[in-house]
């Protein structure tokens, strides 16, 4: 099933996240984003940290319910649906932390780390199957032969293999739709390229969607191809579009800024490059969001009058981007 074909699995509605940080003052993590995923597609969420990437995957995750907006999974709003739907929702969804390490619970071994699950959700109907099922998603995540591993406890595992008993536990429920938060980012990078590998593989087999958070430009570029990259500034998505565009012609000088950071396989390439100097290296303190473009402290395209009035919204540009920068609104084009 192509893409376009594919039906909207999960989406977020101009959700807001805002969290206490005193008794009179909040932080608003999250301001006015929207995004949707369709089955078997992959949406990377690219940022510095704090740009509210993690809050946006534990929203899409149904592990934090945001202040206003919606979650939909399958056209249905999760947070007034019945106990049912909500339920199907959470087995539907499920999360891959970035720390192999916390993630996974030192006391337990592999096998009931992975049964656990499968028999409270009555995925397998006694501990019999339940051993059949954890042998079988070993083999899933290329733990093989699975025998050397069931019985192991996570400290005796490397990262890599622990971060695969982590997507193993993760595909216990049959999700249809994972996220996948810093991933890779703990592992050494051929460890990094063959758990991507593993990724990719999972959705072609089984058709899972991926939210896919990274800090990393390079990774969602490699992981991503396919499919689409959102990069979030200070709580907002500030482009949104498929990979190739935003990779090979960038519309936000946020995501110009990203891409000229980094670096070419040729040396060459990545010293004949040329760099976007910001204006200021300081990222603003989520708690003092600058008026209007929250990016406009740092953009070397900074025009006042113009970026410090109004919040740019985003808006289409071209080849299926949608930009939230004022200088691309005269470039508008019909969605
Ligand atoms: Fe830069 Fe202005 Fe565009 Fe913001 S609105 S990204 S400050 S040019």
């Amino acid at each position: 099933m192509s893409t376009q074909e594919a039906q909207e699995l999960l989406s977020l509605h101009h959700v807001v996240m805002e969290f206490k940080v005193s008794r009179r003052a909040t932080v608003r993590v999250l301001d006015d984003v929207s995004f949707s995923v369709k089955e078997g597609e992959i949406l990377c969420l690219v940022g510095e940290s704090g740009c509210g990437k993690t809050t946006s995957g534990k929203i899409a995750a149904g592990l934090l319910q945001p202040t206003s907006g919606e979650v939909r999974f399958r056209g249905q709003n999760v947070w007034t649906a019945d106990k049912a739907t909500f339920r199907q929702y959470r087995r539907g969804v499920q999360i891959i932390h970035q720390d192999p390490y916390a993630s996974l619970n030192p006391t337990q071994r592999v096998e009931d780390i992975l049964s656990a699950p499968l028999l409270r959700h009555k995925i397998a109907r006694n501990r019999r199957e339940a051993h059949q099922q954890v042998l079988d998603l070993l083999r899933t995540v290329d733990l093989t032969p699975p025998e050397d591993f069931i019985k192991k406890y996570p400290h005796q595992l490397s990262g890599g293999q622990r971060q695969r008993v982590s997507i193993a536990r993760a595909l216990t429920l049959r999700p249809q739709f994972l996220v996948a938060d810093e991933a890779v980012s703990m592992l050494d990078v051929s460890i990094r390229v063959s758990l991507l590998q593993l990724l990719e593989r999972l959705r072609d087999q089984m058709g899972v969607a991926y939210l896919f958070i990274t800090h990393d430009l390079a990774v969602a570029k490699y992981f991503a191809w396919e499919g689409r990259i959102a990069v979030m500034y200070l709580g907002r998505i500030v482009e949104i579009g498929p990979t190739p565009q935003i990779i090979n012609n960038p519309q936000h000088p946020y995501t110009r800024a990203l891409l000229s950071a980094l670096p070419e396989a040729d040396p060459k390439a990545t010293r004949s490059k040329q760099r976007v100097h910001l204006r200021s290296l300081d990222v603003p303190s989520l708690l003092n969001v600058p008026r209007g473009c929250s990016f406009h402290p740092r953009c070397p395209l900074f025009e006042e009058g113009l970026c410090d009035g109004k919040v740019p919204e985003l808006h289409a540009a071209s080849n299926g981007v949608q930009v939230a920068c004022h200088l691309n609104e005269n470039e508008k084009v019909a969605a």
